[in-house]
């Protein structure tokens, strides 16, 4: 069966996009640590990150470093945190988090906000990519 992410790049379920190429996506976190909170992904569906081939793991990390540059323009934060857990979404994502304090960095630790929040943020992100 289609991963929940494979369904966000077929179309079949929606997401706030922030960025796309033909191997990869960003979008944000619907679940966030701190606003802004983006997932990059490839296209590709594959569970575990270091199972990626090494061409398409440094791709998706040129791709993660280019979504973060835009994150910290975009989003006001200390700096931009990553992380690879992957326990409950079996498809390759990296964590982009904009870390303001130690919390922010803690996955029991969320932000509520409204879809007019997201897509104003995914707008913004976009907007310095
Ligand atoms: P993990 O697999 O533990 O790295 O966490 C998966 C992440 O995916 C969590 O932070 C969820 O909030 C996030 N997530 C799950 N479903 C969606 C979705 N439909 N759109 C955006 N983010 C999602």
């Amino acid at each position: 069966m289609a991963s929940i992410f494979s369904k966000i790049i077929s179309g079949e379920i929606p997401a706030y996009k922030v960025a796309e190429t033909d191997q990869f996506l960003a979008f944000l976190d619907i679940n966030p640590n701190a606003p802004g909170h983006t997932l990059c992904i490839p296209k590709v569906e594959v569970d575990k990150i270091f199972d990626l081939d090494e061409d398409l793991y440094l791709k998706l990390m040129a791709f993660s470093r280019k979504v973060a540059i835009a994150l910290e323009k975009a989003v006001p934060c200390k700096r931009v945190g990553m992380t690879v857990i992957g326990l409950e979404v079996p498809h390759v994502h990296v964590h982009l988090i904009p870390l303001r304090s130690m919390d922010d960095a803690k996955f029991t630790h969320k932000t509520l906000l409204e879809s007019e929040d997201f897509d104003r943020i995914a707008k913004d992100i976009a907007g310095f990519i």
